[in-house]
This record gives C-alpha cells, sequence and structure tokens, in this order.
C-alpha cells in the first residue's frame, strides 16, 4: 500500500473522488480509497463491533462470578478478597482484549491497575494470585521483594522476574506479556521511616523505583533463553504494560497505622491492657487506604500503582479444618491418593484433625504449617506400610497426632486366605 497525494486521475475506488478532491488516497493493488472513504468504514466498524463475532478471549468467557466460584475450590474463605480479585482480573483482562481491537482508537484509555494483598502469613495470598493463573490459563511467576535489588547490586534485580516469567511462558513472548507476576513481602521493603532521611532504608526505596518501573509499564531487555552467550546478542524486549502484577504481605503493625487514622481507640492498640486479636486485626485492616501505606513506608508513586487492596483475614480453626479437607487438591485428599495406590484405605477421626488444627495454630504460620504436620504424623507410617501385609485401612486417632502413638490398622484376611 502507498499513499498516492498527486495523481489526479486516479479515482476512489469505493466513491469515485478523485486525487482533487480528497485529502489523500492509499492504494493497494489496482484499487484505492480515500481518507473519507477510510474515515467512514473506521465508523461503520465501530458502530458494528457488538455484533462481531468475539474472539474467543478471557473476557468473553469468564465472568467475575465464575473467577470467584473457581478460586473457592481452592482456596477456603477470603471471600472478601476473591470478589474484588476476580472483578479487578476480569477488567485487566477486558481492557487487555479491548486494548487488541477497535476500542484502541478511543480517546479514554484504561490505566493498568495492579492489586496488592495484605494478610497475615499463610492465608493464602500467594495461593490465590497462583491460582488465578491456574484459572485462566495465563503464565505464572513469583519473586520476593526481599531478594530483589536495583540494578548494578549484588543480589536479584528486578528484571529476573521477567526472565522467569518468559521462563514460565515457555519463552512465548506474547503470552509472557499477558502473565502474572506475584511479588511477596513487599512489606518488607518499606522504608523504615516515612519523614527523616537518617533512617531511611535505602536499598529498599531503590528495589521499590525499580519495581516501580515495571510495574507501570516498561519495555525492558530480558536475556534470551539460556543467556546471553556474547555482548552483542541482543535481549528480548518484554514490555510489562500488559503484566498484572499482584503484591502481597503481611504489613505487621498496619493496623496502628489505620487505627489512628481513622481516629478510633480500639482496646490493646494504644495501651497495655491486652494485645490486639486477630479479630480486632482483621477488622482494621479492612478499611486500608493508600494513604496508610504510605505511612508505613511504602513510596506514593508505588502505592499509586497499586490501586486496588484486598484485605485477607487470619484463619480460624474451622478454615484450618476445611483447608486440610475440602480443596480440589486438599492436603489430606493428595495423601489418600498415596495410600490408596499402596491398597489402602486412610482415614482420620475428627479428632485427629481438631489436634492437626491445634498444632498449627500454635505455630502462628496460617495455614502453612499444616502440611508439614500432617508429613510429620505419616511419616512413620509411610515407612512402615509397603512392608505391611493384609493392610485395608489405617485410621489416624487423636493420639496419633497428639502422642505419637500407632495408628490403627484394620486388616483383611484377603491374602493368608
Ligand atoms: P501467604 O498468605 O503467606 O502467601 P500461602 O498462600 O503461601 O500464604 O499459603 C501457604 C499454604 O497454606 C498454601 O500452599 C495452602 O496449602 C495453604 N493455604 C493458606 N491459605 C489457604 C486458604 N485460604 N485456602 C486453602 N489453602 C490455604
Amino acid at each position: 500500500m502507498s499513499d498516492l497525494r498527486e495523481p489526479r486521475t486516479v479515482k476512489c475506488s469505493f466513491c469515485g473522488r478523485d486525487g482533487s478532491e480528497v485529502t489523500s488516497m492509499v492504494a493497494g493493488p489496482d484499487v484505492y480509497i480515500c481518507d473519507i472513504c477510510i474515515k467512514t468504514s473506521v465508523d461503520i466498524l465501530k458502530n458494528n463491533i457488538s455484533t462481531y463475532p468475539k474472539k474467543e478471549t478471557f473476557s468473553s468467557t469468564l465472568t467475575p462470578d465464575m473467577i470467584k466460584k473457581n478460586l473457592d475450590e481452592f482456596v477456603i474463605d477470603q471471600d472478601l478478597a476473591k470478589k474484588i480479585l476476580a472483578v479487578a482480573v476480569y477488567n485487566h483482562y477486558k481492557r487487555i482484549n479491548a486494548s487488541s481491537s477497535l476500542f484502541e482508537m478511543d480517546e479514554v484509555e484504561i490505566e493498568k491497575s495492579n492489586i496488592l494483598l495484605i494478610g497475615p502469613t499463610g492465608v493464602g495470598k500467594t495461593l490465590l494470585a497462583q491460582t488465578l493463573a491456574r484459572i485462566l490459563d495465563v503464565p505464572f511467576a513469583i519473586a520476593d521483594a526481599t531478594t530483589l535489588t536495583e540494578a548494578g547490586y549484588v543480589g536479584d534485580d528486578v528484571e529476573t522476574v521477567l526472565v522467569r516469567l518468559l521462563q514460565a511462558a515457555d519463552y512465548n513472548l506474547e503470552k509472557a506479556q499477558k502473565g502474572i507476576v506475584y511479588i511477596d513481602e513487599i512489606d518488607k521493603i518499606a522504608r523504615k521511616s516515612e519523614s527523616t532521611s537518617i533512617t531511611r532504608d535505602v536499598s529498599g526505596e531503590g528495589v521499590q523505583q525499580a519495581l516501580l518501573k515495571i510495574l507501570e509499564g516498561t519495555v525492558a531487555g530480558v536475556p534470551p533463553r539460556g543467556g546471553r552467550k556474547h555482548p552483542e546478542q541482543s535481549l528480548i524486549n518484554v514490555n510489562t504494560k500488559n503484566i498484572l502484577f499482584i503484591c502481597g504481605g503481611a504489613f505487621e503493625g498496619i493496623e496502628s497505622v489505620i487505627a489512628s487514622r481513622i481516629n478510633k481507640n480500639i482496646i490493646g492498640f494504644d495501651s497495655n491492657i491486652a494485645s490486639p486479636t486477630e479479630t480486632d486485626r482483621d477488622g482494621i485492616i479492612q478499611k486500608a487506604q493508600p494513604e496508610d501505606l504510605v505511612k508505613y513506608g511504602l513510596i506514593p508513586e508505588l502505592v499509586g500503582r497499586l490501586p486496588i487492596i484486598a484485605p485477607l483475614h487470619s484463619l480460624n480453626a474451622k478454615a484450618m479444618k476445611n483447608i486440610l479437607t475440602e480443596p480440589k487438591n486438599a492436603i489430606i485428599k493428595q495423601y489418600q491418593k498415596l495410600f490408596g495406590m499402596e491398597g489402602v484405605e486412610l482415614q482420620f477421626d475428627q479428632s485427629a484433625f481438631e489436634e492437626i488444627v491445634k498444632k498449627a495454630v500454635e505455630r502462628k504460620t496460617g495455614a502453612r504449617a499444616l502440611r508439614s504436620i500432617v508429613e510429620g504424623i505419616l511419616l512413620d507410617i509411610m515407612y512402615e506400610l509397603p512392608t505391611k501385609e493384609n493392610v485395608d485401612k489405617c485410621l489416624i486417632t487423636k493420639d496419633v497426632v497428639s502422642k505419637g502413638e500407632k495408628p490403627v490398622y484394620i486388616e483383611s484376611d484377603r491374602k493368608t486366605a
């Protein structure tokens, strides 16, 4: 195609106007189209866009409600966070799909909204981000903010996050550029004090600045597969404009920042009567606002790039018990499957579950402790089971958990008969 302005003899193949009547004329093989007809065509296309057969894109297939229901299958509780995430992710991919269509010509550009998850350790922040990526079938990478450094310092510089995403996308650049990155422990790179430069944690702030760049959208050069063998080998340019960043952190102590802002005198916060309960904290964290995060030590620009705040609450005993047994790939289901491969049915008494939960609660690491506790209980059993004959069922009682007693083996006479 070329732009022909000169020859007056050329006529638009659509409206018949000749070169003298229009501003410009675009030529194709043996055809011409004038600028007036191009504009009319674009208007028609824009008007008809809703009647277009929709491309099978994410936003046209998964509604926020469907995303939430999918999350429910893997993540227990955290309804508010799930809802916020479902809407945010729906809008995010709608925005990406729209920008690859004629809506691009609109003047209103929808900005990317990255997400911040706030909540204690082990309550499902990473799991939510990971599950979202799986539901949406997009590449996913995790990074720990505390291991990131500014370029030029020892450690992983911020761009390595993009390397991991590219790896997760099997070096498919287009896919990677629509992926999800989870940055854990974002609270740990907060500067220590809001105002004074003497106590400023300079490196933390440097990392925040570096993160800010990729969060807001930049083109970052990333080494190709296997690293750059030669200095002249070109880097892969990853555009982060459409990458969804989900940051997570416990933000320990932010309750008092929030409480002092809302000037609410919550028992335990400003006195030494008692320490605040988890429920107190959960309630206050739900009220977190961007200004609280700045007070906590995140730079305002970074907070500005994390406009969606989703609070997660601590998990009570009932939720912990559900985590053991309910999700699609629940820990207990996994071990039952393993035992099943041995021809043994694995069963737990309710009181055994309660004991496991009790132990997990004592560790104060949310649901994170559950797996290692169950693994610890089952280790000896898994060690001796393959050499035992005739076992049909293995019953875990409370005493197996609390006193390390042997489980009840229920035997059949299958093999001896
Ligand atoms: P964090 O909030 O610190 O990111 P994670 O998401 O890594 O916590 O949780 C650690 C582990 O605990 C998960 O791998 C999962 O097995 C379990 N877990 C935590 N919260 C939940 C939850 N709400 N539902 C199901 N499992 C959970």
